[in-house]
């Protein structure tokens, strides 16, 4: 099919289903065959070489996990896509693959946990230069760039405190160096924001959050130039953090109502921050879809929808943060988002758990934040919640 005339919703239901049907099977099946035999030895080996279509071993491809890659491939607008067991393992078997030692890496202070870990604990080990600059610091970006560097990565918006970044002013610095542009693009999505076409070579999701949406599996995915995901997926396939079949149906089920889950968390998020920002008890609220956002502008011009998450401050500390998240009833206290239902929590316990008090104070996370991720349950009754507890303070 010829997806280039078809709409994201249209896409994110059709995309990459219609190869594997099986005696006329509406959904794709759940292949779970770690290999796949052959009549004919020539064929085999003919698919063993790439050189005819097939699968050979499960580690390396699955027709339901092609089924996930497709979908995420054709919504980026990339080449070509490969997948991983977790969001995690795609960051880093995508940093693996490109930074060996002495390379240099240019990034920003604010990265995921785990992804800072990457950067400030391990590539280190393996003699790879780790320059971070501040996370909105452009002019820091461009002369660090064009010092010279192998790879730019970036996240936008960032987790917690949703600073927004500017792809393609820093993807045009980062060609004139010759480096490669990589996005966690989680976030956003692919219906609210696409790097590839603001100048990114690569986009990578934590398909765990919104993409799957129900919080029932995991998985990552890396989309973009061909030549650059084929290397990724030769480093994948040997180092071995597959998807299984399980999760991608399960993903991939998902995301046939990504479009309509982001629609609702996109108006639902900007009806509440900008609920929190008026409200007495709140000392500060992060949401790029609010006009006081530092970041609003970039937002603006590079996103689509300004996304379901916020993080929001309390006057009075941390003692303010646990009665508050306690008092709630519609949120799950839980270290993930991107749900149909809220979750909400303290990143010094969840997204920067890994990290240092010192660490997490230097990206200035404040101890009394709290991450909010909007579900899909009816905006009234969110803000009624938050209500009810915001007056039990
Ligand atoms: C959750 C998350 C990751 C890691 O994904 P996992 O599936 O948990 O390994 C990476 N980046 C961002 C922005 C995330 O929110």
């Amino acid at each position: 099919m010829d997806f280039s005339k078809f709409k994201k919703s249209t896409t994110s239901v059709w995309g990459g289903e219609s190869d594997v049907t099986l005696s006329g099977a509406v959904t794709s099946p759940i292949v779970n065959s770690v290999a796949f035999a052959y009549k004919d030895v020539d064929h085999w080996h003919d698919v063993s070489l790439g050189k005819a279509e097939g699968y050979i071993y499960s580690r390396n491809t699955n027709p339901t996990v092609a089924v996930l890659e497709e979908k995420i491939r054709l919504l980026e607008g990339a080449e070509a896509a490969t997948s991983f067991a977790t969001g995690m393992a795609a960051i880093s078997n995508t940093l693996y693959t490109f930074l060996t030692a002495g390379k240099r890496v240019v990034s920003q202070k604010d990265n995921y946990g785990g992804t800072s870990k990457i950067f400030l604990d391990f590539l280190p080990l393996y003699n790879v230069q780790v320059q971070l600059c501040d996370t909105t610091d452009f002019d820091q970006f461009e002369k660090e760039i064009a010092k010279g560097c192998d790879l730019v990565y970036l996240e936008t918006p960032t987790n917690p405190t949703l600073k927004v970044v500017d792809i393609k002013r820093l993807a045009a610095a980062a060609k004139k160096v010759g480096a490669i542009v990589v996005v966690d693009n989680t976030f956003a999505t692919p219906i609210n924001q696409n790097p590839l076409a603001l100048g990114a070579d690569l986009v990578i999701h934590s398909a765990t959050k919104f993409l799957c949406g129900h919080s029932d599996a995991m998985g990552g995915v890396v989309a973009g130039k061909k030549e650059l995901v084929q290397k990724i997926y030769q480093y994948r396939e040997i180092n071995g953090a597959s998807l299984q079949a399980d999760p991608a149906y399960m993903i991939a089920r998902g995301m046939k109502t990504l479009e309509l889950r982001i629609e609702r968390q996109n108006a639902s998020a900007l009806k509440i921050a900008t609920y929190l920002k008026a409200h007495s008890k709140v000392s500060d609220v992060f949401y790029p879809g609010l006009i006081t956002h530092p970041g609003h502008a970039i937002a603006k011009q590079q996103m689509v929808g300004f996304g379901g998450i916020m993080s929001f401050a309390l006057d009075g500390g941390y003692e303010h943060v646990k009665k508050l998240l306690t008092t709630l009833k519609l949120v799950h206290l839980a270290a993930s988002l991107g749900s149909v239902s809220t979750l909400a929590g303290p990143p010094r316990t969840t997204s920067h758990v890994e990290l240092t008090e010192a660490q997490r104070k230097l990206l200035g996370i404040p101890e009394s934040l709290i991450r909010y991720s909007v579900g899909i349950e009816n905006v009234d009754d969110l803000l009624q919640d938050l209500d009810t507890a915001l007056a039990s303070l």
